[in-house]
């Protein structure tokens, strides 16, 4: 008998070789049937995975995140069958599971598939479905795995198993096709109900703009009809809210391709945007201690040398700049941190001096494949709201505390109400992978986790995620519709120190050497600002709102009073403005609420003899008439209590 300890710390006996699946069963018939997937001893395996020794299990239900891609990777080998049959000769790249579904990426030779295809592909998927095809497994030596591909033609996955270990390879099969993959898989294709094939890309093999560009088919699949009409209500909610598409009409930013690709242009409701955005962060650092600075967006070759970001970034993002000067070279930065480190080493540091916190709204330059660019969220130029604390050892919890406090109010105030933690250690098994000392790492690695709990965080630890250089704390918040999005991060680094050799001097006179902490709350300004599109759906908080105003007069007649509420409403700080078009007032109306102005001030006969303006609010309508003076006093205690 072996011992199967549970999540809950229970533990019962089973036969050795029992599967996830008999214990599923085991514990009601019910389970049996709605559970995916299983995590023995931290590994997710299939539901029919023998299990011979003492061991921990995790059974998941599609709503855990391991069922989703274990269910979404074997619909990719679904859809793979598909193919075969349909495109007979086609061949295949990988076929991995995503955030939100999966994708394929094939050679279809000759022939083409495109969108018009994709509900045959759905069709013979769900048919194929049905049938309960099993998917098994089957360990292969790496010479036969290499004579299965070569004998079907297929040279990209004969050029994946050359990169394989033999005695690590495996093959898994569902009724006519058979894959190279390590799994884990469902039990049988009959738990796929509903599928949907979303859309075709192109991409490079191995993402190398050198090689052949395959189809990639991405889709999605789900084990009721239910949940696949829920997605697309989603789906459309989301195009809706797509900040490429919303930035353009509210005219936020643009990208120019004679400017270049990934580079985006500000314009100027989104560069004041921005800027308040970042006016907001600036008093709320101010508060907190942290002192400005500012580099340049170049800086030596040497610098990245030392700081190890070249090695990093160097061959693979934007090439060094030469100048006249024989030899001299400079890169675009790719971080700002190495400057900073130079910052910290202009004086002396004393331990009464520390914590220091230089922040700076920095500009930083990294490439990336045009294949990645998307909207603000993957540009090759972006500005981080980066700040690095240098700090002794024992001050680190406390520091995160206070970082963790400027997080927490920015989502505050922005309304992401549903945010967890992720928490990122050190895998323990391999400690030669990471540097500093086991002290400092274990001194780190409880200041984040007293330091999360004591905030009451909601939070996730991954072993082995930490950086080489030190543990993180990761937020993710959802969005209005439900959507995961990886905003501000938290890092200890006890590399960069070590490198720039910074040091303090200690109440004994001796020299030491401090911790760096990186944070960045927004992530960057163009990744926050596209996620706080999609999150409010261009609809901005009050104080944020590049127009707060619009006023409308019913006729030519009121322009001139119109003009006046204008002037009056800009003395006292709002940002307004007059829609004076030859257009009917209900136009005017309703093309303003579509622009999401938050109030529409209509103006008449009976208004300017009164000295006041009819106010009606985004999404609430008609609030009734008041003086411009009382609407300009509820416009700024609205503003008030939004970012007290
Ligand atoms: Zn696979
Ligand atoms: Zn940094």
């Amino acid at each position: 008998m072996i011992n199967i300890t549970f999540p809950d710390g229970g533990v019962r006996q089973y036969e050795k070789g029992t599967t996830p699946y008999d214990i599923a069963h085991s514990i009601s018939p019910r389970l049996a049937q709605d559970v995916l997937a299983a995590t023995v001893n931290g590994k997710v395996v299939e539901l029919g995975r023998p299990i011979n020794e003492d061991s921990t299990l995790m059974l998941h239900k599609w709503e855990d995140q391991q069922a989703k891609s274990t269910f979404w990777h074997s619909s990719s080998h679904l859809m793979a069958e598909a193919l075969e049959l349909l495109y007979p000769g086609i061949k295949f790249g990988i076929g991995p599971s995503i955030e939100t579904g999966f994708y394929y990426d094939v050679d279809p030779g000759e022939k083409a598939i495109t969108e018009a295809d994709l509900k045959r592909i759905e069709d013979k998927m769900l048919e194929l479905a049905r049938e309960k095809q099993n998917f098994v497994r089957r360990e292969v030596s790496k010479d036969e795995a290499i004579k299965t591909y070569t004998e079907k033609g297929d040279q990209y996955k004969c050029e994946l198993i050359r990169d394989l270990e033999d005695g690590t390879i495996s093959f898994y099969t569902n009724g006519s096709f058979t894959d190279l993959c390590r799994g884990p898989h469902l039990n049988d294709t009959s738990v796929i109900k509903a599928v949907k094939l979303t859309s075709i890309a192109g991409a490079y093999w191995r993402g190398n703009e050198k090689n052949k560009m395959l189809t990639r088919i991405y889709g999605v699949t789900f084990p009721q009809k239910k949940l696949l009409d829920e997605y697309l209500v989603l789906m459309e909610e989301a195009k809706k809210r797509d900040h490429r598409k919303l930035g353009k009409e509210l005219e936020l930013f643009a990208f120019s391709q004679r400017v270049g690709q990934g580079l985006p242009l500000w314009l100027p409701k989104g560069a004041q945007l921005r800027e308040r955005l970042e006016n907001f962060l600036k008093n709320v650092q101010k508060k907190g201690g942290y002192l400005p600075v500012i580099t340049p967006h170049i800086g030596q070759k040497e610098l990245y040398v030392t700081s190890g970001h070249y090695a990093k970034y160097g061959a693979d993002s934007f090439q060094p700049i030469h100048t006249p000067q024989e030899g001299e070279e400079f890169l675009l930065k790719p971080m700002n941190c190495p400057h900073h480190c130079e910052i910290y080493k202009t004086k002396p540091r004393s331990y009464k001096d520390l914590p220091i916190r230089f922040a700076e709204f920095g500009t930083v330059y990294r490439y990336e494949q045009s294949g990645e660019l998307h909207g603000l969220t993957r540009v090759r130029g972006f500005t981080q709201d980066d700040a690095h604390i240098f700090c002794r050892p024992d001050q680190l919890k406390e520091e995160f505390l206070k970082v963790i406090d400027i997080v927490l109010y920015i989502f505050k105030t922005l309304d992401f109400k549903d945010f967890t933690a992720q928490i990122s250690l050190r895998d323990s098994n391999n400690r030669e992978k990471y540097i500093g000392s086991d002290e400092n790492w274990e001194k780190a690695e409880s200041a984040i986790i007293e330091a999360s709990a004591e905030k009451g965080l909601s939070t996730v630890v991954e072993l082995g995620e930490a950086a080489f250089y030190g543990p993180k704390l990761d937020f993710m918040v959802k969005d209005a519709i439900g959507r995961k999005w990886q905003l501000g991060t938290i890092q200890v680094d006890y590399n960069l120190p070590e490198r720039f050799e910074l040091e303090y001097v200690g109440a004994d006179d001796k020299k030491y050497r401090p911790v760096m902490i990186h944070r960045a709350p927004f992530g960057s300004m163009e990744r926050f600002v596209a996620v706080l599109i999609e999150h409010t759906g261009g609809k901005f908080p009050l104080w944020l709102a590049p127009e707060q105003a619009v006023v409308l007069p019913v006729s030519e007649k009121y322009n001139d009073y119109a003009k006046k509420v204008v002037d009056l409403l800009t003395n006292n700080d709002i940002r307004a403005s007059i829609d004076d078009r030859n257009e009917t007032i209900g136009k005017k109306i309703r093309e303003n609420e579509l622009k999401r102005v938050p109030f529409i001030l209509v103006v008449g006969e009976k208004e300017e003899d009164s000295g006041m303006v009819s106010v009606r609010k985004q999404g609430e309508g008609d609030k009734g008439t008041m003086s411009v003076v009382d609407f300009a006093g509820l416009i700024n205690n609205e503003i008030k209590k939004q970012i007290e």
